[in-house]
């Protein structure tokens, strides 16, 4: 079993974390989330010799996308999810950035859209797909039962859940995707969320406000 490794990169006003994802054995991995500063990600990757072989999303929000298209330019590697109900929201970043006068981002054509029950390798290990929409249609969880290990974008945070105070939103389809999706999960799987720190799936069904 490769023995995976993650750093984590803030990236944009939003302190999005941009995650580096490897397996220590061959040195080969992904970048997960590059809404911007993309320079200061290519010198996490250079800085930890990382071979990236993707480049994977877990929705389509600016500061989680933005920055994804030129990093493909600069690594020449594929852009792989999420899911494509999340189009709308990729091709629309270049306009969000004008909202929030942003410079530097791109609208994301990924090269392969991904949906639930799909499986993903990632750093020498297969991660199961699970569509977890509320936050965005088109949000996914990646998760690799061996590992105990999930990485879950902005649907679950520690103490709380992403927001769903757009005109997407869906605070009932979010706490149902964690309820369907996140919850079966043993107690000791540990996530890496899209800001601020992580958790644990135990941690969270114990005190969790939202999910009560
Ligand atoms: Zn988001
Ligand atoms: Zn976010």
């Amino acid at each position: 079993m490769a023995s995976l490794k993650a750093a984590i990169i803030q990236v944009t006003l939003f302190q999005q974390n941009c995650t580096l994802l490897w397996d220590e054995q061959t040195m080969m991995g992904v970048v997960i989330d590059p809404g911007g500063d993309v320079s200061k990600i290519v010198e996490a990757i250079e800085q930890v010799n990382l071979d990236v072989e993707k480049i994977v999303l877990t929705h389509g929000h600016i500061d989680h996308a933005g920055g994804a298209m030129e990093l493909k330019e600069i690594l020449k590697v594929k852009v792989e999810g999420p899911h494509r109900a999340d189009e709308f929201l990729l091709s629309g970043i270049e306009a969000q950035a004008q909202e929030y006068g942003l410079s530097g981002v791109q609208n994301v054509s990924p090269d392969v859209w991904l949906t639930d029950n799909d499986t993903l390798s990632m750093a020498g290990t297969e991660f199961t797909i699970m569509h977890c929409p509320g936050h965005s249609p088109g949000s996914l969880v990646y998760y690799n039962a061996a590992a105990k290990f999930a990485i879950v974008g902005d649907v679950l945070f520690q103490g709380s859940v992403g927001r769903t105070d757009f005109p997407y939103g869906d605070t009932e389809a979010l706490i149902s995707s964690i309820e369907k999706h996140l919850l079966t999960l043993d107690d000791d799987v540990s996530f890496i969320c899209g800001h601020g720190p992580g958790s644990t799936i135990g941690q969270e069904r114990r005190s969790n406000p939202f999910l009560r």
